[in-house]
């Protein structure tokens, strides 16, 4: 019996099994994951509550069956034919599909150097496990990457009281998506709690206890940790015969090349309104995906519009960013009693915000921000910059006109 088959039991892909039963899909759902444990979230793995590994599930084995959901653990797909509309997974089961959803997520990008064998890398729950456990006999930790996954581990291992190096290429850690008044701000904040850092530096080989840079500078390390980004999984659809570039390629609806195919998540670069295909690699961006796509293979004809948002835990400093920043954009600064907020204007219309203060001390103002960027407002900056200023008011202002 055919029905959706969904390859990828991550985020994107488990929230669409579920999201397909809300659209009332009453076909069968099979679902496909590499990984042998139920689907679990990944952003704890980077942020354990004193230290320890922990794995939260997305859903429970029981929530799976209530909800008639077959679900394939450890078994991979090996190939889609979209002639047959049949998958065919590791174990050379086929499955037949009325519709297939790519939710194949991405892979850590590999160090090319020598020794690069003996970098770890940081994706899964297996991984965070081999990490967290190495750590404990560790006197110094190396981590490659000064990005999202390299930051937040380095401020679990500070915390645990373990010695840090952060080796990044860029002049400065977290260059590319954290707007740089608070990417300079969590620097400072790493260097205030001991962590090392060498910027601007390419690696020239791992050793065994050291890694070793390319001006020669050796970095003492016990364990080396790469997290020097991510690439989409996009072989499958490509050898199926799917446009794919950065990303499975799909329209503004999440369908890709092929109509009966679509795709949701970290792997799927996605139409723009004003040209070309942007792929984001967030959690909420792959929840938003799969429920519209979900939708979507349900008869709807909606179109993937969710703002982009994602956050980040370093020491008791949360970040949010909603939106998508960048170096054109007009900065208006709010100083609150928590954090500071910087709200983005392009020709006067709010497009994006982001905050970083203690804790979760931000998130309403965030929440209020990101409806007045829907609400498509051009807000006077002075009222922005104000903390005298409700947000909600500028939002009931815009609301109303
Ligand atoms: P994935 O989670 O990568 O899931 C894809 C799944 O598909 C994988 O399990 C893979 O094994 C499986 N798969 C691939 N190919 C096949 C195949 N051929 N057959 C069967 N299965 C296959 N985002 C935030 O917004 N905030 C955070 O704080 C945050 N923290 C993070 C911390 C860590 C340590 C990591 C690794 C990521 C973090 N992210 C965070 C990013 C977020 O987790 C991802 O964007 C999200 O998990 C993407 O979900 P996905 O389902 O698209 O892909
Ligand atoms: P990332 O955020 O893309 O950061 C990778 C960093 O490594 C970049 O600063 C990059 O610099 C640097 N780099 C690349 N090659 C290098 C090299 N050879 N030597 C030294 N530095 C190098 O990726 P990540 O931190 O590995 O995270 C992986 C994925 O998890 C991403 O999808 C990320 O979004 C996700 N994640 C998200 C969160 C969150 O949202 N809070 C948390 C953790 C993880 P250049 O930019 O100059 O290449």
């Amino acid at each position: 019996m055919s029905g959706i088959v969904i390859i990828g039991a991550g985020e994107a892909g488990t929230r669409a099994a579920f999201a397909l039963r809300e659209a009332e899909y009453g076909g069968a759902i099979a679902m496909v994951g590499t990984e042998p444990n139920m689907p679990y979230e990944r952003p704890p793995l980077s942020k354990p509550l004193d230290g320890a590994v922990q794995m939260k599930a997305i859903c429970s084995a029981e929530a799976l069956d209530a909800a008639g959901i077959e679900y394939f653990p450890g078994r991979s797909v090996s190939w889609i034919d979209p002639h047959e509309r049949r998958v065919v997974l590791s174990d050379g089961q086929a499955l037949a599909y009325d519709k297939l959803l790519l939710a194949t997520g991405a892979r850590p990008r590999q160090l090319c150097c020598p020794g690069a064998e003996r970098a770890l890398d940081f994706r899964t729950f297996a991984d965070a496990s081999t990490i967290f456990s190495r750590v404990e006999s560790a006197r110094t930790v190396a981590i490659i990457g000064g990005g999202l996954i390299g930051m937040e581990l380095a401020a679990v291992l500070r915390g645990k009281g373990v010695a840090v190096n952060i080796i990044e290429a860029a002049s400065r850690p977290l260059g590319r998506a954290v707007p740089a008044r608070f990417a300079q701000s969590l620097h400072a904040r790493h260097v205030e709690e001991g962590a090392g850092f060498y910027l601007g530096q390419g690696v020239a080989e791992v050793r065994s206890d050291s890694v070793v840079l390319a001006d020669g500078k050796q970095v003492p390390a016990d364990i080396v940790v790469a997290a020097i980004g991510v690439v989409p999984n996009i072989e499958l659809a490509q050898a199926a015969g799917l446009a794919t570039d950065n990303g499975i390629l799909t329209d503004s609806f999440l369908r890709t090349s092929d109509r009966h195919i679509f795709a949701a998540g970290d792997c799927a670069a996605v139409a723009q309104p004003g040209g070309g295909h942007v792929r984001f690699e967030s959690w909420r961006n792959a929840r938003n995906q799969a429920e519209t796509a979900a939708r979507n293979m349900c008869g709807a004809n909606e179109t993937f519009a969710a703002m982009p948002w994602f956050w980040s835990d370093q020491y008791d400093l949360g970040l949010q960013v909603a939106g998508v920043p960048q170096p054109r954009h007009q900065i208006v600064l709010r100083s609150l009693d928590g954090g500071v907020l910087e709200f983005y204007l392009e020709e006067g219309r709010l497009v994006a915000a982001a905050g970083l203060g203690t804790g979760n001390s931000l998130a309403k103002e965030i929440k209020l921000a990101e409806l007045l960027i829907m609400a498509g407002v051009n807000p006077d900056p002075a009222d922005l910059e104000d903390p005298a200023v409700n947000l909600k008011a500028l939002l009931k202002t815009a609301r109303a006109a």
